[in-house]
């Protein structure tokens, strides 16, 4: 498996820094959740290793396998095996959700060797049966007229056909009935192996019920500020996170 590890990170937006030194290493075969009060960072930090263009990265370091993600440009870093949900556009028009695919598989393969298509479609119709989605959805513009649910199944297609190192999936659960959020959590344990590495990003608890991590991470004011097992996502759920305001002395 790959190691990610984002080593004293420090971001600012318009001047305005909103992470302030976030230490977090991922390895293969783990499942980590960040949690946290809204506009406390997470997406930021998404965004940040991402490579979205609006924010400034000040200090601090984030390495794939000791590489340079942040020296790298977007495909490179999808090509060196990091899905960011995030780094898809929301609508491309007049593209299919299947020709994306089958570019984006081939982005991530060595030139003249594409995936076959036969290959291609077989995978695809797995994946689409594994996720109950209905099999039209790959004929359709991506993400155009999708619903918020189409769109986050749809993320976790990609994630089951790209097969990356290390996913970053940043609130995949809001939004979700109880059904959708159950068949995310389905295809996203269906990669559970030594060779995928998963960090969570999200403001509930629900998802954890159905994707039990490993770690799970506070975030507060731009920093991890605790992290521990599952059963502190359980005690965020019941306590909310004002305990852990009180031990830090963080004003509200
Ligand atoms: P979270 O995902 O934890 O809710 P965010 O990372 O979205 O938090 O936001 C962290 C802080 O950065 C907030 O104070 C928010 O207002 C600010 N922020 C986020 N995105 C932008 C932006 N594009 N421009 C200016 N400020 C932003
Ligand atoms: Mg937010
Ligand atoms: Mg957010």
């Amino acid at each position: 498996g790959s190691t990610l590890e984002i080593k004293d990170l420090h971001v600012e937006i318009e001047g305005k820094e909103i992470l302030k030194g976030v230490n977090l290493t991922i390895n293969g075969g783990e499942f980590h959740a960040v949690m946290g009060p809204n506009g406390t960072g997470k997406s930021t930090l998404a965004s940040s290793i991402m490579g979205h263009p609006h924010y400034e990265i000040t200090q601090g370091s984030v390495t794939l396998d000791g590489k340079d993600v942040l020296e790298m440009e977007v495909d490179e870093r999808a090509k060196a095996g990091l899905f960011l949900a995030m780094q898809y556009p929301s609508e491309i028009s007049g593209v299919t959700t299947s020709d994306f695919l089958r570019s984006a598989i081939n982005v991530k393969r060595d030139e003249g060797d594409e995936i076959p298509l036969m290959q291609f479609i077989k995978e695809m119709d797995e994946a689409l049966d594994y996720l109950e989605i209905d099999k039209n959805m790959a004929q359709r513009y991506l993400n155009e007229g999708f619903s918020g649910g189409e769109k986050k199944r749809n993320e976790i297609l990609q994630l089951l056909m790209l097969k990356p190192e290390i996913a970053i999936l940043d609130e995949i659960d809001s939004g979700l009935d109880i059904d959708a959020l159950k068949v995310v959590a389905k295809g996203i344990n269906k990669l559970r192996s030594d060779n995928f590495g998963c960090l969570m990003i999200t403001h509930y608890q629900r998802l954890l019920n159905y994707i039990t991590p490993d770690k799970v991470h506070v975030m507060m004011q731009g920093r991890v500020v605790k992290s521990g097992g599952p059963e502190l996502a359980q005690r965020l759920e019941e306590e909310g996170y004002d305990w852990i305001k009180k031990d830090l002395g963080i004003e509200n």
